[in-house]
C-alpha cells in the first residue's frame, strides 16, 4: 500500500515574496513514532507502510504533489517587534481539503534550516515533538480549536541543546499557518499589495462572510476571544502569545512551553523564558487584546485613507475585552452547572475561583467534583467552600439538569505537566507505553475511566514541575 496524500495546495500559488521555496532536509534514520489514522482519514489521506511513512514524516522524501514551502512572517515577542521571523525550522509540504470540505495545511516541523533560520539549528527534539502530538490532540478531545499533530518521526539524529537529544520531527496539521505576524511582515515593509492580497487570501479561507480588512478583523477577534474563554476554562496557559504565535483561524497554535495548572492561582505561569509573567495565565484575555491591536494596526496600512479605518478598528479592538467576558461566562456557567443566566454569575464564579486560589485547589479536580460530593476535599479549608455551595446550591436549583452539563464542561483528564515529563523521559529510553496511553485517555476526556484514575492525580511534591521549555 502507498501513502497517498490529496494536497491541493494554494499558498504557493501567492506571490514568491510570501514564502521560501524549501524542501525538508533529510536525515539519518527516520523512525515513525506515531500516526493519528483518524485524523489521517479526515484528511483524505492514503497511509502506506510505516518505513514509507517514516521516509516522508521524517523529511527525506517529498510526497508526490507537495509543494514545500517556508513561510515568512514577522511579529512582536514579549511585546518587542521582530521584523525577521518566518519558519526557522518548519516547511508546508501543501494542503489538503479534508473530506469535511476544510482545507488544512500539512507542515513538518523539526525539518532543518530554512532562509528564515536565522543562528537556529532547524531540529526539533524528541520531546517537545511528543508534547505537541499529546497536547495538541487532547485540545481537539476537549472541543478547543488548535492545530492537530498527523505523525511524529525520530529522525536517528542528536540535536544539541544544553545537552545532546534525541531529534525529531512532528508533522503539524492547521487550517492555515496565518498568523497575526504574517499581516505584520508586509504592514513593516509599507507593501500594501502584498497586505491586501493576504487578506483576500485570509478571508476566502476562513472567513468567507465577510468582507474587507475590517470584516476580517471583526472576525478574528470573535474567534480568538472564543478561544481564550476556552483555554482559561481549563486552565491552559499557552506561554508564548507573541503576535507570531496567535492564529488568524483562531486556533491554539505553536506548543512551546504551555501548560495547564495543577493547583489554581491566576498568576500561574510556567515558561522559563517568561520572566515577567507576561503571559501568566489571568493575563492571557488582555494579551489577546494586544495582539488583536497590532493585527489592527497592520491591515490598516492597506488603506488608502488610512484615518477612515482607525475609528472603525479602534471600536472593533474596543469590543474585545467584553467579548471575552462573555465568552468566559458563558464557559465558566456550564463548568457550575448553570444554563439559564443570571447577573450575579460571575460573582459566584469569581467567588469559587478566589477560593480555589486561597485554599491551593487543584483546577480540574475541584470542577470535576462539583457534579459530585468530593469537591470540598480539594480545599485547604473545606468550610469555605460549603458556605460559597450553599449559595450555589441554592441557585441550582433553578436548572433542570446540572450534572450532565458540568460533566460536559469539566475533564476529567488533561495532559499534566508531570505526566507528560515522565511520557517524554520514558520515550527517551525508547518506551512509548505510557505516550500511547496517554493519547488514549485524552481522545475522551470528559469519560470517567476508573482504570486510569492515577492519570488524574496532581502531581506528588516531587513530581511537580515548575518551569516548561520553549524546545
Ligand atoms: P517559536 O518561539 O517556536 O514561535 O519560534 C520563534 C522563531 O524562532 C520562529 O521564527 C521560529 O521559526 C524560530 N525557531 C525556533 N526554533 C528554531 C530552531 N531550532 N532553528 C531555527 N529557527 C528556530
Ligand atoms: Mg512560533
Ligand atoms: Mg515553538
Amino acid at each position: 500500500m502507498a501513502l497517498m496524500i490529496p494536497f491541493d495546495n494554494s499558498y504557493a500559488r501567492l506571490p514568491a515574496s510570501f514564502y521560501s521555496r524549501q524542501a525538508p532536509d533529510p536525515v539519518k534514520s527516520p523512525r515513525l513514532v506515531a500516526f493519528n489514522d483518524d485524523l489521517a482519514r479526515l484528511l483524505g489521506i492514503s497511509p502506506g507502510d510505516a518505513e514509507q511513512m517514516a521516509q516522508v514524516f521524517a523529511g527525506n522524501v517529498v510526497p508526490d504533489g507537495a509543494a514545500p514551502i517556508s513561510q515568512l512572517y514577522s511579529g512582536h515577542q514579549f511585546g518587542q517587534y521582530n521584523p525577521q521571523l518566518g519558519d526557522g525550522r518548519a516547511v508546508l509540504l501543501g494542503e489538503t481539503l479534508g473530506t469535511d470540505g476544510v482545507r488544512r495545511d500539512i507542515q513538518l516541523k523539526g525539518s532543518g534550516r530554512t532562509p528564515y533560520s536565522r543562528g537556529g539549528d532547524g531540529r526539533a527534539w524528541l520531546g517537545p515533538v511528543l508534547r505537541e502530538y499529546v497536547v495538541s490532540e487532547a485540545m481537539h478531545a476537549m472541543g478547543i480549536p488548535t492545530t492537530r499533530a498527523l505523525a511524529a518521526a525520530e529522525t536517528g539524529e542528536a540535536v544539541y541543546r544544553e545537552t545532546v537529544l534525541p531529534g525529531a520531527v512532528l508533522t503539524r496539521v492547521a487550517k492555515s499557518h496565518l498568523r497575526v505576524g504574517t499581516f505584520q511582515v508586509f504592514a513593516a515593509r509599507g507593501d500594501a499589495r502584498s497586505l491586501k492580497q493576504l487578506t483576500d487570501y485570509a478571508i476566502a479561507r476562513h472567513y468567507p462572510d465577510v468582507s474587507g480588512p475590517m470584516g476580517l478583523l471583526a472576525a478574528v477577534r470573535d474567534a480568538q476571544a472564543r478561544l481564550i474563554a476556552q483555554w482559561m476554562g481549563v486552565g491552559f496557559i499557552h506561554g508564548v502569545m507573541n503576535t507570531d504565535n496567535s492564529s488568524i483561524s483562531g486556533e491554539t497554535i505553536d506548543y512551546g512551553p504551555c501548560a495547564f495548572m495543577d493547583v489554581y492561582h491566576p498568576d500561574t505561569v510556567f515558561s522559563s523564558i517568561d520572566r515577567m509573567g507576561r503571559y501568566a495565565y489571568s493575563n492571557q484575555p488582555d494579551i489577546a487584546v494586544w495582539n488583536l491591536a497590532q493585527l489592527a494596526t497592520a491591515l490598516i496600512q492597506q488603506a488608502e485613507d488610512r484615518e477612515a479605518l482607525v475609528e472603525e478598528a479602534t471600536e472593533i479592538v474596543h469590543a474585545m475585552p467584553g467579548l471575552i467576558r462573555d465568552r468566559w461566562l458563558h464557559v465558566f456557567r456550564a463548568k457550575i452547572g448553570i444554563t439559564q443566566a443570571s447577573d450575579g454569575d460571575h460573582v459566584l464564579i469569581n467567588d469559587l475561583l478566589d477560593l480555589m486560589a486561597a485554599g491551593q485547589a487543584d483546577f480540574t479536580n475541584t470542577f470535576r467534583a462539583l457534579a459530585g460530593t468530593a469537591a470540598r476535599d480539594q480545599f485547604a479549608d473545606p468550610e469555605a467552600f460549603d458556605a460559597w455551595a450553599d449559595g450555589w446550591r441554592a441557585r441550582l436549583r433553578d436548572e433542570p439538569d446540572p450534572v450532565p452539563v458540568m460533566n460536559a464542561a469539566n475533564p476529567a483528564f488533561i495532559p499534566r505537566n508531570h505526566r507528560i515529563e515522565q511520557m517524554i523521559a520514558a520515550a527517551v529510553d525508547g518506551d512509548y507505553a505510557l505516550f500511547d496511553r496517554l493519547n488514549a485517555v485524552l481522545k475522551r476526556p470528559f469519560d470517567d475511566q476508573p482504570d486510569h484514575a492515577d492519570l488524574m492525580r496532581p502531581p506528588a511534591p516531587s513530581e511537580v514541575v515548575a518551569a516548561t521549555f520553549c524546545g
